[in-house]
């Protein structure tokens, strides 16, 4: 699974499981863009790890949800790399609340973030791997998007967009061979889980066959799978990180 040579950009990266995401990528040679949003000291600790453990990474800061921020963050890794082989659309927030206390701002914020955010970076990304021929694009997705979750319904309606928007990309770019993916994580360890009260880890935890969450470290190993060469004839999929929740 070498990605020697390859340029990938992982948004939200700063922490959870983009940063996981970000220095599995950049262990096997990809030169990794971290961005983030607001954590930007966080975002440079990553940079250091990956640069202390041999791999090449900078950080740049943008809201996925702003256009042309988007643009030119986009505008920047091309000017300073030429190409971008790699794109993992991981930043994800949530704003969870019953149908009838949620606020329209939060719903408008998690789909603004976790889907418009996907298409702003894919609708730059797959310009320029139009142009290189090459290419592959992972979406985080969320086991909630699959089955959905009582208090989640802007969240689970912004992952499941995100799952038809990845296999409609995916038949898009199918021509050029540019892959399209999504992984769909069920509960897994990061600050987004530690909210949770006790009482919804631990009914949480009676729905996972395998009677845990998940660490960060084994998304990023199904990401890293494909965004490699491993998974050259897979595209449209939507691989379940999950401790089979979800089958
Ligand atoms: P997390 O610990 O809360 O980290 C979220 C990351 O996204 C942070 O780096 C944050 O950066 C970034 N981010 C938030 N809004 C952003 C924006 N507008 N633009 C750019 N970056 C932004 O979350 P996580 O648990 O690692 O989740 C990562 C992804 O996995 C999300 O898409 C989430 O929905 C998905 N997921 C998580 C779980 C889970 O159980 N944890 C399960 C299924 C799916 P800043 O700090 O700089 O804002």
């Amino acid at each position: 699974m070498g990605l020697d040579g390859k340029t990938a950009l992982v948004t939200g990266a700063s922490r959870g499981i983009g940063r996981a995401i970000a220095k599995a990528l950049a262990a096997r040679g990809a030169a990794v863009i971290v961005n983030y949003n607001g954590s930007k000291e966080a975002a440079s600790e990553v940079v250091s790890e990956i640069e202390a453990a041999g791999g090449n990474a900078i950080s740049l800061g943008c809201s996925v949800a702003d256009q042309e921020a988007v643009e030119s963050m986009m505008k920047e890794i091309i000017s300073k790399y030429k190409r971008l082989d790699i794109l993992v659309n991981n930043a994800g927030i949530t704003r969870d609340n019953l149908i009838l206390k949620m606020k329209e701002e939060d719903f408008d914020a998690v789909l603004n973030t976790n889907l418009k955010g996907v298409f702003h970076t894919c609708r730059y990304a797959a310009r320029q791997m139009l142009k290189q021929k090459a290419g592959c694009i992972v979406n985080i997705s969320s086991i909630s998007g699959v089955m959905g979750n009582a208090g989640q319904t802007n969240y689970a309606a912004s992952k499941a967009g995100v799952i038809g928007f990845t296999k409609s990309l995916a038949r898009e770019l199918a021509s050029r061979e540019i892959r399209v993916n999504a992984v769909a994580p069920g509960f897994v360890e990061t600050e987004m889980t530690e909210k949770l009260p006790e009482s919804a880890v631990e009914a949480g935890k009676r729905q996972i066959p395998f009677g845990r969450f998940g660490k960060a470290e084994e998304v990023a190993k199904a990401v890293c799978f494909l965004a490699s060469e491993d998974a050259s004839y897979i595209t449209g999929q939507v691989l379940h990180v999950d401790g089979g929740m979800g089958m």
